[in-house]
């Protein structure tokens, strides 16, 4: 029985992990669909921003209440996984408390009392942050591009975390009262347990076999619900447990809001405001080509950073609550741009997986997600991306979206028609000429 136990706990464990590999994968090969772009450089300073921004979650004290709260789910979270080495050693071997074989009797007990007290803490966490959702009436967290599955998904994911806090807890009480009772040998110290759901379940009086099978249940709807939520997050906005990794590595070190000048768009201009260029002259050895196509019109346009973004923005609203554009009533939401992207480049993901390589969908990013209204209405302030806690950067999509209206569909308002014929006419956003702009003061 010890070992059919031991087979089936192999077969869930091997399951869940290839699955949850496939879908990284997944991710990786969607991600790959995008425009290559080179943030190799500054090792040294992006392991540092990473290990600040990401680790050390320097950005969330910004608003300090969900701040402490996000980092007590957070630290706790990822600790108590920490406990998953134990049940996959179990689970395999079939030990019981395979750590304090490793930890000794005195750290393996200081080791099970700071898991508890992490637990208590991801419950208080989890709970405030439910309230807070759903009957605080926080404004970023009730906009509608939220309606539906992200509001449910943030739901979910609060759900699962209390699940799986209030099974370990189960676990550890059953645990205590058989080790009391000498069935199971003495390892680990349970202080949170002790005060809290080993009272309740010796009010019951419950036999030892009992106890066991409550033990048993606890471990294994542990065991099973850390699976189901490590391959949950391929749905979820959940995914920035992970990927706020890499996207805070591969941030934009340098000013955010810096428009990119394309070296050959740069090359045409010098070329006609030298009289003396040859437009013939053989191009310069390592000289950027022209691209195919200017600016972004579907998720194939974008840089890989940016569809990177796209998977890890965590939905907080945070860029919104501060976007000018939409505090003033305007359609624009950079949360909803970053959310758009992902849903577009899932959707060509799911057409790569159905067709074997991408078929035209008859559809694209700009238009039938993203509205022109929507990205006119950036006054490119930069207040989304210093409000980011994770470093992530809508306003670049928004740039390159619009370089694509310009530059491909000449499709920029009329105002921005206007002033750019002007430049290129007179070389000033005027409609004289540049030797004329003194004019004003003459008299
Ligand atoms: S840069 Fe654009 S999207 Fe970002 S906050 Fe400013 S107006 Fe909003
Ligand atoms: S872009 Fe950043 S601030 Fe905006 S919703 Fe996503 S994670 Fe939050």
């Amino acid at each position: 029985m010890q070992y059919l136990d031991n087979v089936f706990f192999l077969i869930l464990l091997i399951a869940g992990f290839g699955l949850f590999g496939k879908s990284l994968l997944k991710i990786y090969r969607n991600i790959r669909l995008g425009r290559e772009i080179n943030r190799s450089d500054r090792k040294s300073e992006r392991w540092e921003t990473m290990a600040r921004v990401a680790m050390g979650q320097s950005r969330m004290t910004a608003r300090p209440v969900a701040g402490v709260l996000h980092l007590f789910v957070y630290v706790g979270f990822v600790i108590i996984n920490i406990e998953l080495i134990e049940i996959i050693v179990d689970g395999i071997f079939g030990t019981h408390r395979f750590l304090s074989t490793i930890f000794g009797h005195t750290f393996y007990n200081f080791f099970t009392a700071t898991l508890e007290v992490l637990a208590l803490l991801v419950i208080v966490g989890v709970v405030l942050f439910f309230i807070r959702r759903n009957f605080y009436g926080v404004k970023r967290l009730t906009m509608k591009e939220l309606f539906g599955w992200p509001k449910n998904d943030a739901n979910w994911i609060l759900i699962i975390e209390f699940a799986l806090m209030v099974a370990f807890f189960t676990m550890n009480s059953s645990d205590f009262i058989l080790q009391q009772r000498g069935v199971l040998a003495a390892h680990g110290s349970f202080p949170i347990s002790e005060m809290t759901l080993v009272p309740f379940l010796e009010i019951f009086s419950f036999d030892s076999i009992f106890l066991e099978v409550i033990e048993r249940g606890a471990w294994w709807f542990h065991f099973v619900g850390i699976l189901f939520f490590m391959n949950y997050l391929y749905y979820s906005k959940h995914l920035h447990i992970i990927l706020a990794f890499p996207s805070t590595w591969y941030a934009n070190l340098d000013l955010y809001g810096k428009f990119n000048n394309l070296e050959s768009v740069t090359k045409e201009i010098k070329l006609m405001m030298d009289p003396n260029a040859d437009p013939y002259a053989a191009p310069v050895e390592g000289a950027e080509e022209a691209p195919s196509k200017f600016g972004a019109e579907d998720v194939f346009d974008l840089n890989q950073v940016q569809l990177l973004n796209a998977y890890s923005c965590t939905e907080c609203g945070r860029c919104t609550s501060v976007c000018p554009a939409n505090i003033t009533g305007k359609k624009l939401s950079p949360r909803a741009i970053l959310m758009k992207t992902r849903d577009r480049l899932e959707e060509v993901g799911r057409n790569i997986d159905k067709n074997g390589k991408f078929e035209d969908d008859g559809k694209k990013l700009l238009n039938d997600y993203i509205t022109k209204e929507e990205l006119w209405a950036c006054t490119t302030c930069n207040a989304c991306t210093q409000a980011c806690p994770i470093l992530l950067d809508p306003l670049s999509i928004i740039f390159e979206m619009r370089r694509f209206l310009v530059m491909e569909q000449s499709a920029a308002p009329q105002e921005l028609n206007l002033m750019m014929t002007n430049v290129e006419n007179n070389a000033a956003p005027w409609q004289y000429n540049q030797a004329d702009r003194l004019n004003w003061a003459k008299d």
